[in-house]
């Protein structure tokens, strides 16, 4: 079960709860995400891993979902966040205790009181959770840097000093812990896409009641300004529907009976009545929704780097600040021990790792964002890491360069087989396939026969089979006919074949157009650094050359079967020495688009099979989406790059001015605390970042 994690302000604070949990028996499955600051268990654990977390984490709070007296109550919202006062009242205390300092009137000693009053305010928490991580033996966290820094700075009489380190730290987090949460809220107001409750129409009239317990097969009214509760298909009333939320396509949708349509739009015009087709937990939004917070589990090799590293990092420092105390005063002649304490203690409070420990996943997760913003669903950090190193993208044809929509151009006969007669037998191998062909076909054929439809057999790259009682159907490929005995000619365009009881009954030719925005989008990915665009096909040589002459694509291979398409995909990545990514529709797709580093799947809100093997999804047919989503990845790599950069030689800068004494802790605190805010800025605004193109 989720349940959501109230308080969990740190990343390295949720891997430590993930390793106590998953160390006890029967909760290795344990989650622990800070991006989405939820929590993954077991239903029959939850109250062993409440134990786990109150022992960790005490300050973390939660909540789980119907489980009423289990979960820790949370009081009402306050309107004044309780911490924030508290960093007032330490700042008013600080400023209070430069006064007499100032006005030479008032004794320094008040001053001093003062500064320990802004001391205690703003430090209690720290210290507080100082001991408790000392008692729990674990030593080397940034509490304790900060108390053992600001203590050593009492001790020495620094009062200005550790009032300052302790203010800074407290007004940083506070204003870290409202960046993470905005943009924590910013993706998970994704997450009321979709209403709780549905209107339901019988003879009894309209009444309103919980998702859960509409079926499909129920009829819902959905009033105009509503958002659609439950997958479906109008049976009657006319709108046109806004589906940006789940799409990122802003135009308005016309919507007429028998068009299906999915929960989490809205309907922005007339009154119409929804015949629900999947229950509430299968809708698409249902699905993409569960896929966006998965999502945010696959973390980033950078970000699993991170949290193994500020768990060395922080005792290598505490190590080199001794010795930096320690040494250069019985080194050096002269120097006093006084000195080197505070340029150690230097050392410590600018050693935190905090800025890039809480930017980086939040860029990723800022990335997952703006992403699903745009209607692509990536499904893990790691994936948008790996898009910015493709160099190699790899198409199908049929529905993704193409526009998918096959028509009909000639119907060619053979055996004394009428053209009707050739198009109705096809159609009725045709009924149960969702493939481009079978669209087309069905488009065209007259009026089906009745009567019983025997057992079809759908072969991917190849055709449909149907065992009927008027004899043996089969409609598909060269390849199919020759397994079937039949030999054949083509006409060049692309086709299938007719055959009825291994006799050749007629040849069905189609026009397809490439996509109108195909080449633009092909321009777009070879300005975004793709080097090496390579088309691959089930279809005919003739009819791929010439899609590949019209979109300037040098490289084709054709006539190939679902498997042939995994092994050129090997063999092409091999050759780019790299990841290679891979765009289908993913009707036979399947197989290669799990094969591909990064597999796209176009049209994710119709196909499941689609959706499981890939690693992005285009949710709306889109294919100028795969750029931004590639450009999505690039932003996100290049401000994860701004803030590691940026961070890292700050802290170089004050650690050699420090350690030259040429600067206070104060002032490396007042940088620290600034580094880390602008990293979470920096992170959190990719959010609502424009994409260029
Ligand atoms: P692609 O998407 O690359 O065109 P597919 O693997 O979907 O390739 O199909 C390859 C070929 O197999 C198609 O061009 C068509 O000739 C044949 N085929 C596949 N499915 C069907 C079907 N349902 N009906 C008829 N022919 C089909
Ligand atoms: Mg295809």
């Amino acid at each position: 079960m989720r349940c959501e994690l109230v308080g969990l302000d740190c990343p390295v604070c949720a891997q430590e709860i993930e390793d106590a949990l998953v160390r006890e028996p029967g909760l290795e499955v344990a989650r622990v995400n800070f991006s989405t600051a939820t929590l993954i268990v077991p239903e029959d654990k939850i109250r062993d891993a409440l134990a786990i977390i109150g022992r960790v984490e005490p300050g973390v709070r939660v909540r789980c979902p119907d489980h009423g007296s289990e979960h820790r109550d949370e009081a009402q919202e306050p309107k004044v966040n309780p911490e924030h006062v508290r960093v007032v009242l330490a700042l008013a205390a600080f400023i209070a205790g430069w006064i007499p300092r100032i006005l030479d009137a008032l004794p320094t000693h008040l001053g001093s009181v003062f500064f320990l009053i802004s001391f205690a305010i703003a430090g209690y928490p720290v210290i507080i959770t100082a001991a408790r991580n000392l008692v729990a033996r674990r030593p080397f966290d940034e509490n304790v840097l900060m108390t053992v820094a600001t203590g050593g700075a009492v001790a020495l009489g620094e009062y200005p000093e550790a009032a300052a380190v302790m203010v800074f730290f407290s007004i940083g987090e506070a204003l870290q812990a409202t960046a993470v949460r905005r943009s924590r809220a910013a993706v998970t107001s994704l997450m009321e896409l979709r209403p709780d409750t549905a209107r339901i129409s019988d003879e009894s009239g309209e009444r309103t009641i919980p998702i859960e317990e509409v079926e499909p097969g129920n009829v819902i009214v959905v009033h105009p300004g509503e958002r659609v509760p439950l997958d479906g298909i109008v049976v009657s009333g006319e709108t046109t529907l806004d589906t940006s939320a789940l799409t990122g396509e802003s135009a308005p949708r016309p919507t007429a009976v028998d068009d299906s349509i999915h929960a989490g739009s809205v309907n922005g015009g007339g009154v119409i009545r929804v015949q629900v087709t999947r229950p509430h937990y299968d809708s698409a939004v249902a699905r993409i929704l569960d896929m966006v917070t998965e999502a945010a589990e696959h973390r980033a090799p950078v970000e699993r780097f991170l949290t193994r590293f500020a768990r060395w990092y922080t005792p290598a420092v505490v190590l080199g600040a001794i010795a930096l105390a320690i040494i250069p005063p019985l080194a050096i002649p002269g120097e006093t021990f006084s000195t080197w304490v505070y340029r150690s203690l230097i050392l410590l409070v600018i050693s935190c790792p905090c800025a890039l420990v809480v930017s980086i996943p939040l860029g990723y997760f800022a990335g997952i964002g703006l992403a699903s913003r745009n209607g692509i669903l990536v499904k893990g950090a790691d994936v948008l890491d790996t898009m910015t190193s493709i160099k190699t993208v790899i198409m199908d044809k049929t529905g993704t360069l193409t526009d998918g929509r096959l028509q009909v151009s000639e119907v060619d006969v053979f055996n004394g087989f009428s053209a009707d007669n050739v198009l109705s037998l096809a159609a009725r191998a045709e009924r149960r396939s969702n493939h481009p062909v079978a669209d087309a076909i069905l488009r065209r054929a007259p009026a089906l026969h009745p009567g019983e439809e025997g057992s079809v057999e759908e072969i991917p790259g190849r055709g449909m089979r149907l065992n009927s009682s008027d004899g043996r159907i089969s409609v598909g490929n060269r390849r199919l006919m020759t397994s079937e005995g039949i030999s054949t000619e083509s006409s060049g365009s692309t086709e299938v074949f007719v055959g009825v009881d291994g006799v050749l009954a007629g040849r069905i030719s189609f026009t397809e157009n490439p996509r109108k925005k195909a080449s633009d989008t092909l321009a777009a990915l070879r300005k975004l650094g793709i080097e090496r665009l390579v088309l691959l096909t089930g279809d005919s040589r003739s009819p791929a050359e010439k899609l590949a002459r019209a979109l300037q694509i040098g490289e084709i291979h054709s006539e190939l079967l679902p498997e042939d398409k995994v092994r050129h995909l090997e063999s092409l990545r091999e050759e780019a020495d790299g990841p290679v990514m891979f765009i289908g529709d993913g009707i036979n797709d399947a197989p290669v688009l799990m094969a591909a580093d990064v597999g796209v799947a176009l049209g994710g809100l119709g196909s499941d099979a689609a959706i499981e093997a890939s690693d992005l999804v285009i949710m709306e047919d889109r294919l100028e989406s795969i750029p931004t989503a590639l450009e999505i990845a690039q932003m996100t790599r290049r401000r994860v790059i701004q803030n590691t950069v940026g961070a890292l030689s700050l802290k170089a800068l004050f650690l050699t001015l420090g350690a030259l004494g040429m600067t206070g802790i104060w002032a490396a605190v007042f940088a620290d605390v600034g580094v880390t805010l602008l990293a979470v800025i920096n992170s959190a605004s990719l959010l609502r970042a424009e994409i260029r193109h």
